[in-house]
């Protein structure tokens, strides 16, 4: 069995490329063309494999896909234009009006988001601290059909009983959904703890680079799907464990047409082939940077799994290869927020998160400013929470560029 990486960077030439390229190339292509029409024909029946529509088969997308499956360990992928388009066509091919969705509180907020608009369209939502088990299944119902959970929290870093929760999940017959976008593959595979689907954002680790937005949905092959009920008919042909996946794409994805583009996945692929060393060295650089700031008198408080005050410390050493480039601090009262991150020069002003770059952004003043002071609170957003996604810069400049917009 190949490593982690030497699977990705050599997984395009499984399929023999033209001219023995190396890259698959970009099929800017919406079209297919067949010489016999019995053939296409056949493709449309699904009879034959081959390309239909751009809509939903690119052989750029295709080999994304399948690099996507080798990375997650699963049985099958499809990818997606955004994350976002990842989790809402999921969701929505799988779930009906009147079925029950248990989902982790500690959540992205564009997914929290969207489960609120499922919550006025008929699918019952509760939000639980997925951080133990017994929060999840407290709040299981008979109509409860699938459960969602992140793996780290985006920002307060809380991380998910997910072993718990597989187990739990598996005991019940519910569909465990993982969204592994702040941990990517490298650091931890779902499937070890009984995911049945797994999401990435590709936007962020996976590509790496903040030049293209992305999301993938992998089946991981333990889920029997004869047992789920809102599976159609015309779907539930050949293996069982593949029926969740088949409907996700086929009628998922024809249905809402959030498609990748195949110049995007191109991008994302290239980055892909990093994913190891960058996750590596941001994961370093956190640890570094949370070291200092833990000590500094100027900062109250530090989150991040590796540390070892970190209430899931032990659950993060235990499941994950290192503990990933996202952390949160808060600054003493007496600090001023806007001189501080004002004075910072290398780690830049930002949202997003995973790329290269270190990226910066006060909290409740952005991301989390539309839900309130009230539900911030309640949430644990302290008003002068800082975010870090850090980069691959080298570690000496990250630290010199703290120390600079601390003094005075
Ligand atoms: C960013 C993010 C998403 C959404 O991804 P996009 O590609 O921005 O749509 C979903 N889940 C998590 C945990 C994320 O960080």
């Amino acid at each position: 069995m190949k490593g982690f990486t030497t699977k990705i960077v050599h997984n395009d030439r499984q399929d023999a490329i033209e001219h023995g390229s190396l890259h698959k190339p970009i099929h800017a292509n919406v079209a297919y063309g067949y010489a016999d029409a019995k053939e296409l024909a056949a493709v449309f029946q699904g009879e034959k494999s081959g390309y239909s529509y751009g809509r939903q088969v690119n052989p750029t997308i295709t080999a994304l896909e399948s690099k996507m499956t080798v990375m997650e360990d699963g049985i099958a992928s499809v990818c997606f234009a955004t994350g976002m388009a990842a989790i809402g066509t999921t969701m929505f091919s799988l779930l009906r009006a009147g079925d029950h969705l248990v989902s982790s509180a500690f959540l992205f907020g564009n997914t929290n988001s969207l489960f609120n608009t499922f919550d006025k369209m008929g699918i019952g939502v509760n939000f639980v601290d997925a951080t133990s088990v017994a929060a999840v299944a407290a709040a299981v119902t008979e109509k409860t059909k699938m459960v969602f959970i992140e793996t780290i929290a985006n920002p307060r870093t809380q991380i998910a009983d997910l072993q718990g929760i597989g187990k739990f999940c598996a005991q019940r017959g519910l569909v465990y959904v993982v969204d592994n976008t702040m941990t990517s593959p490298y650091l931890f595979q779902p499937k070890t703890v009984g995911a049945s689907l797994v999401v990435n954002s590709l936007t962020k680790y996976i590509g790496g680079h903040g030049n293209a937005l992305g999301g993938v949905v992998t089946e991981m092959g333990s889920y029997d799907w004869s047992n789920f009920t809102n599976i159609y008919p015309e779907y539930q042909r050949g293996e069982p464990q593949k029926w969740g996946i088949t409907q996700i794409k086929k009628k998922g994805l024809r249905d809402f047409g959030a498609s990748l583009g195949p110049e995007a996945a191109h991008h994302i692929a290239m980055g892909a082939e990093t994913l190891a060393l960058r996750v590596q060295r941001q994961s370093d650089n956190a640890m570094a940077m949370c070291h200092y700031l833990s000590n500094h008198p100027q900062v109250k408080k530090v989150y991040y799994p590796g540390l070892s005050e970190h209430a899931q410390h032990a659950r993060a050493t235990d499941l994950f290869r290192a503990y990933g480039g996202l952390f949160s601090f808060e600054l003493q009262p007496e600090v001023d927020l806007w001189q501080f991150l004002n004075r910072l020069q290398v780690i830049v002003k930002s949202s997003n998160l995973g790329d290269n770059r270190t990226l910066a952004i006060p909290v409740a003043h952005t991301i989390y400013f539309e839900m309130g002071a009230e539900r911030r609170a309640s949430m644990g957003i302290d008003e002068s929470l800082i975010r870090i996604s850090s980069g691959i810069e080298d570690i000496r400049d990250l630290l010199a560029d703290l120390d600079e917009a601390f003094a005075r």
